[in-house]
């Protein structure tokens, strides 16, 4: 049978925008649906405007530092529209130039919804009309959690209207302790925002290992930004003067004049037919795919978010890599998740490799531990008393390096760099062995003499 596609792609976010311009790269007639903007969450609503929200947010202190390397400047003055409207420029022009590529490599955008309609078939709701493909990759991606379990959600915000917010409100509230939540709490703070989060759990940032979890927490109080953990939101209402009241299960009350909801994203799969074709969602309600990324439909593949695999940019285009290797190069590759690098871009900004020190330590007896904080070379001038923290996580029996953890200016870029020697099993006599630049922050990853704690049979000895 003759289909209209090669490979039909719902969703044009990072992974499917390019899994279809590597598809058509390779000869396939490749056509992707998109009934919202092109460039999905990371770039027109994540990643990219956050980032640059994070810059704004930096300059204030910049401007405080400036002083003591002998600056004078006038009053500061800062205008969120201004932001915002910058902000849009570039991501608009971002957009277009996913427009350019995908039309540069010779697929049809189709900028509607579509869903599946049954094997090989997919609807397209505008113009009405049904098309066919050999093959259908599913990369709707996901949204925020509304928390709809909340009285009152209806009043808060989600990191999607954070980024247009008319104006910038004097007290914001941040339920949640993930990555979105910390960011958001830097960026208001940081644009002089009172601000405080609320958090369910003993402390912020669950994933991550726990010596960067306590500084954090330690530096953004210290900045200014209120951690109250161990407490939920339990209901939100709204006051006659447009202000927010929030109780609180610790019994206590805050007002706010925005409540931030990032409590985390879910993924995209209503409407999309899936019943239709017989794939049955997993208890997250994602699509179930099997390493290969195929669902268990052996025409229908899913990518990124929408599977509820790792919640990240570049997973998402590693998976599409993957899957057009294996189905239109016919070389069949696995995603690789081992040593995935991760960055919060939260103020101080954490960076990490591999296995925290707990993971670690359930995996491993015989630990040694490398650690160390101190005040970065610009604050001894500024008298700023921020602390950065740099630890490496050692295999005792191997030497071989199992994580790295960083806290402090830069530590996102660092942990892409210090991925490489994870991902090659590097071991500390490497890190050991590796020349120092003087004079960074960095340079105490290869400088570490002693270990700070040696972990040996589980136990603590000596260091
Ligand atoms: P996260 O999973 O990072 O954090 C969600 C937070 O909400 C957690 O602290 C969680 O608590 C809490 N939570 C969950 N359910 C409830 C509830 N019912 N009541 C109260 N608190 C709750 O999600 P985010 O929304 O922050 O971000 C979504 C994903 O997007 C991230 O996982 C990440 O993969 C990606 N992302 C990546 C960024 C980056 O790379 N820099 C930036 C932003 C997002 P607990 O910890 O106890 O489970």
């Amino acid at each position: 049978m003759a289909y209209d596609y090669d490979l039909f792609v719902i969703g044009a976010g990072s992974g499917g925008v390019r899994a279809a311009r590597r598809a058509a790269e390779a000869g396939a007639r490749v056509a992707i649906a998109e009934s919202d903007r092109v460039g999905g969450t990371c770039v027109i609503r994540g990643c990219i405007p956050k980032k640059l929200l994070v810059y704004a947010s930096h300059f204030h202190e910049e401007f405080e530092d400036s002083a003591a390397y002998g600056w004078t400047i006038g009053p500061a003055a800062f205008d969120w529209p201004t932001l915002i409207a910058n902000k849009d420029k570039e991501i608009a022009r971002l957009e277009g130039l996913y427009r350019a590529n995908l039309e540069k490599a010779g697929v049809e955008l189709l900028e509607t919804r579509a869903s599946l309609e049954g094997p090989h078939r997919v609807k397209l709701d505008g113009p009405r009309r049904t098309v066919t493909a050999e093959r259908i990759l599913v990369a709707t991606g996901g949204r925020p959690n509304p928390h709809r379990a909340l009285r009152g959600h209806e009043h808060c915000i989600t990191s999607n209207e954070a980024f247009h917010l008319p104006s910038l409100p004097k007290r914001v509230l941040i339920e949640g302790g993930g990555y979105i939540a910390i960011e958001f709490a830097g960026i208001f703070h940081g644009l002089g925002v009172e601000t405080t989060i609320v958090y369910r759990g003993r402390e912020v940032l669950s994933r991550f290992d726990m010596d960067l979890r306590r500084l954090l927490h330690a530096e953004a109080t210290n900045k200014g930004i209120r951690i109250l953990c161990q407490q939920i939101i339990t209901q939100v209402e709204k006051r006659p003067d447009g202000g927010l009241s929030a109780q609180l299960s610790g019994g206590g009350v805050e007002e706010a004049d925005q409540i931030l909801l990032a409590v985390g994203r879910q993924p995209n799969v209503e409407g999309l037919g899936l019943e239709t074709v017989g794939i049955e969602l997993t208890k997250t309600h994602a699509i179930p795919v099997d390493e290969y990324s195929q669902t268990s439909v052996d025409h229908i593949w899913a990518i990124g978010d929408v599977t509820d695999r790792i919640q990240l940019t570049p997973v998402a285009i590693h998976e599409a890599m993957c899957f057009v290797d294996t189905v239109f190069h016919g070389r069949p590759t696995k995603p690789d998740y081992g040593s995935v690098a991760t960055a919060v871009f939260s103020q101080p900004e954490i960076g990490t490799v591999g296995l925290t020190e707990d993971a670690a330590r359930s995996r491993h007896a015989n630990l040694d531990i490398y650690k160390t904080a101190f005040r970065p070379l610009k604050g001894t001038l500024t008298g700023r008393s921020d602390r950065m923290l740099m630890k490496l996580v050692v295999d005792a029996d191997s030497d071989c390096v199992l994580g790295a953890h960083v806290l402090g200016p830069g530590a996102g870029e660092m942990a892409q760099l210090l991925a490489i020697p994870i991902k090659m099993h590097a071991t500390k006599a490497d890190f050991d062995a590796t020349m120092a630049v003087h004079p960074t922050a960095s340079e105490e990853l290869v400088t570490f003499s002693a270990p700070t704690e040696r972990i040996r049979g589980g136990e603590t000895v000596a260091a």
